[in-house]
């Protein structure tokens, strides 16, 4: 009986070792089938003109192959070991309607361990396909950005704006009316300007890299935006002037590749709209900066610049890419001189309307090794207010105030133009 009983019970026991050893089993498979499965955190979605970039975020680097398919033209991404829910969860609805470059996009399990997205396209496209590190808030990033196969022409747009203003009927009138020669006397004539000046006109940050947060969630990118647009329809409405806008959306673009912009419409001059930011809340005033030939104007000075030359590092450059793209730029150290020292003119004279509109927060132009500011071109950095500051921040997200900031601009870059007029260029002929 009790030995009946023991053989039960070791019977039973077995059982249940088996069982378990079953379970175990199971579970280590489960393991050893998904043991990197990693969840995709986010995807974002940045449709523009330039080019639309899909960034899949994740804890983990993802092993991934991106394929073109003809006929019609689509894009495949296959992503190893990668959570198929999470992959649909991230781009479900990421997709608007008017992406130039995608029309619609599908996730589904391709075979074991891959997770296939195929991206229909409007159009034949350029794809670069490439990773970032972690940084800041970001974690592993892939990145897909989607160009056109022939570039948008900056040019082009311009000289379209340029044949709207050289309309019949425009001619003349405007400038007769202007006080630009002024009563003085001694004052020998300026050299009479006979095209319009480009003034490239950058809207900090954008996209991938948001810039600076206020206290309440406004966003860099979006205040520089909008201060951005405003100041490029100022510019506009001069009879003698035009803006080109280095973003015109909620994207990114590199710090080199604002200044090569600038360079292809041949900006005379080239004006930063940033908003700045400091632990300190208390913290505020308008700044505007130059580059620096040397060593920066402060150690304030020097870690401003530090922190938005990071817009590159954040927004993410495809290195392969910046390598073929970009011009070269050969600044010999007479016409950096020269920049510089028309950049502290042009800084001047913007800094002084600004202090009309905020309180400065120092009293001078300061200097620093900007990424954005090294070019040929007279370049400036507008630190509008100290979005850190809860004051400030208000105002920076103040319609009015925006528009005053833009005003106090466009006054100190036509004031900059009277007194340095840009000599007139065989490349763009006379208007009139
Ligand atoms: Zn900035």
């Amino acid at each position: 009986m009790s030995s009946k009983i023991q053989r039960r019970l070791i019977a039973c026991a077995t059982g249940l070792l088996r069982s378990a050893g079953a379970v175990l089993i199971l579970s280590n498979s489960l393991l050893a089938a998904e043991p990197s499965s990693e969840s995709i955190r986010a995807v974002r979605v940045w449709p523009a003109q330039d080019y639309t970039r899909v960034t899949v975020e994740s804890g983990q680097a993802l092993k991934h192959n991106l394929l073109r398919v003809r006929n019609p033209e689509r894009l495949v991404l296959d992503l190893e070991d990668v959570d198929l829910q999470s992959v649909q969860q991230g781009f479900s609805d990421k997709i608007s309607t008017n992406d130039p470059y995608i029309g619609n996009l599908r996730v589904g399990r391709f075979k074991p361990g891959v997770v296939r997205v195929v991206l229909d396209l409007k159009s034949e496209v350029k794809p670069q396909i490439f990773t970032l590190a972690p940084i800041g808030e970001y974690g592993h990033r892939l990145v897909l950005d989607i160009y056109p196969i022939e570039p948008l022409d900056p040019i082009l747009a311009l000289l379209q704006k340029r044949e709207l203003k050289t309309a019949p009927g425009i001619s003349g009138t405007p400038d007769e009316q202007k006080p630009e020669a002024g009563p003085s006397i001694k004052q020998p004539v300026n050299p009479r300007v006979d095209r319009l000046v480009t003034i490239a006109v950058d809207a900090g940050h954008g996209g991938e890299d948001p810039g600076a947060r206020g206290r309440r969630g406004t966003r860099e990118k979006h205040v520089t935006l909008t201060i951005a647009r405003k100041l490029k329809s100022l510019i506009d409405s001069e009879p003698d002037m035009r803006a080109m806008l280095t973003r015109d959306g909620d994207y990114f673009i590199e710090l080199g590749a604002r200044v090569e912009k600038a360079q292809l419409v041949k900006a005379d001059l080239f004006v930063s709209i940033h908003a700045d930011a400091f632990i300190k809340a208390h913290v505020r005033g308008s700044s505007v900066f130059a580059l620096s030939e040397r060593g920066a104007s402060s150690t304030a000075a020097q870690w401003l610049a530090r922190g938005e030359n990071r817009a590159d590092l954040i927004g993410g450059v495809n290195l392969a890419r910046k390598r073929d793209r970009y011009l070269e730029m050969t600044l010999n150290d007479l016409s950096l001189t020269a920049q510089v020292n028309d950049s502290l003119k042009l800084a001047r004279a913007v800094l002084g309307e600004l202090g009309g509109v905020n309180p400065l927060h120092k009293g001078s132009v300061e200097q620093a090794g900007f990424a954005v500011l090294k070019s040929p071109i007279p370049s400036i950095l507008v630190e509008t207010a100290f979005i850190s500051n809860p004051d400030e921040e208000t105002r920076l997200n103040d319609a009015a105030y925006q528009e005053k900031i833009a005003h106090a601009i466009l006054r100190g870059v036509k004031s900059y133009i009277a007194r340095n007029p840009p000599l007139s260029r065989s490349t763009l002929a006379s208007i009139r």
